[in-house]
């Protein structure tokens, strides 16, 4: 039977797939779905139910998470599923971390409540909700809130005109990303407005908004500070699509560097993540710029995670779907 500590301990992970709905373009060249959830934490990969010619034979598999969304959830729903168990554990001196993973056009950014600001804001209003309970009113927190890129394995602040940014560890360990903008934030307006600040200077000056994010990791944190000492962290993080793990065998240098840095970087995530999972002492953080900045995200006792894969339903995009389900699927 499962002790109390058991639980917490299971719940420190929580990974989740969401599917969407075909959209315009699948339809119009007639894509077919091949993506079914037959119950609230199942999905399965099947062929299409219409009876077309098939190019390939697509086997039957079946995956199990802890939640599966299908092309019918609401953003609310999600939110009340993933992110919102977490927020009490940085009132309680606690690290939550929220990922999106999975291809280009899969859904991240729209999970992520559309570049944060949605999704956004039911975080803050909860966060600020809780603040005027009487249990952490008393502590008298300050919220802060950081927006950066990791793009190439560099890191730019959001807040900052986009300020290239070194991260430093010192002999405690403790990564510091030097020069980040950490701005207080007293109310949701707040946020909103530094958010429609960080995604303006997010894509500006990139050959389109959508080419840019498939290369880069987005990620908002909120931090809750107790006389100018970290109480909490709550981190959003919208990654790179996936199938650019993919471009290493690009012909173009630049995009075979991006490709490659891209696909350390995720599975040194997965490798965090799992460590998290396990309670090992040693975390292998310092294998890509990612889970370096987010270190302490990965350890401590009160550190908690949700990974939420977005897969697209259509048939031709059934390889990589595969390849984000195969990745969400094993953290044993
Ligand atoms: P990604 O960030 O993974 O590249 P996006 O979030 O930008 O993908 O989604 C691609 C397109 O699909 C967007 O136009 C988005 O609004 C739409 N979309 C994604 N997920 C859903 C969903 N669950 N329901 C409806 N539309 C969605
Ligand atoms: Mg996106």
């Amino acid at each position: 039977p499962l002790t109390t500590a058991d639980l917490i301990e299971e719940h420190r992970i929580c990974v989740c797939v969401r599917k969407r709905p075909l959209n315009k373009k699948e339809l119009s060249v007639k894509d077919l779905d091949v993506i079914t959830i037959p119950s609230k934490d199942v999905v399965m990969v099947h062929e299409p139910k219409q009876k077309v010619d098939l190019t390939r034979y697509l086997e039957n598999q079946t995956f199990r998470f802890d939640y599966a969304f299908d092309d019918s959830t609401t953003n609310e729903m999600v939110y009340r599923f993933t992110a919102r168990p977490l927020v009490e554990t940085i009132f309680e001196r606690g690290m939550a971390t929220c990922f999106a993973y999975g291809q280009t056009g899969s859904g991240k950014t729209h999970t992520m409540g559309g570049d944060f600001s949605g999704k956004n804001q039911d975080l803050t209003r909860d966060v600020f909700l809780m603040l005027k309970k009487p249990n952490y009113k008393k502590l008298d927190l300050q919220v802060y809130a950081t927006f950066f890129e990791i793009y190439s394995g560099k890191v730019f602040d959001l807040l900052n005109r986009k300020a290239k940014l070194r991260v430093l560890e010192d002999g405690k360990q403790q990564v510091q990303v030097v020069g980040l903008q950490e701005k207080e934030v007293k109310c949701t307006e707040d946020v909103l407005k530094l958010i429609e600040v960080g995604n303006s200077c997010r894509t500006s000056g990139q050959t389109s908004a959508n080419a840019h994010s498939s290369r880069s990791h987005a990620v908002f944190q909120i931090i809750l500070r107790r006389k100018g000492k970290m109480h909490g962290k709550f981190s959003l993080i919208d990654l790179a699509g996936n199938e650019r793990g993919a471009d290493t065998s690009s012909a173009d240098r630049q995009t075979r560097l991006e490709g490659a840095e891209i696909n350390k970087s995720l599975l040194a995530l997965k490798e965090c993540i799992r460590a998290l999972g396990r309670n090992k002492p040693h975390t292998p953080f310092r294998a890509s710029k990612l889970t370096q900045v987010l270190r302490d995200s990965f350890i401590g006792e009160n550190s908690r995670t949700c990974m939420i894969a977005t897969i697209s339903p259509g048939m031709t995009s059934c390889e990589n779907t595969l390849n984000t389900l195969r990745y969400a699927n094993r953290w044993e």
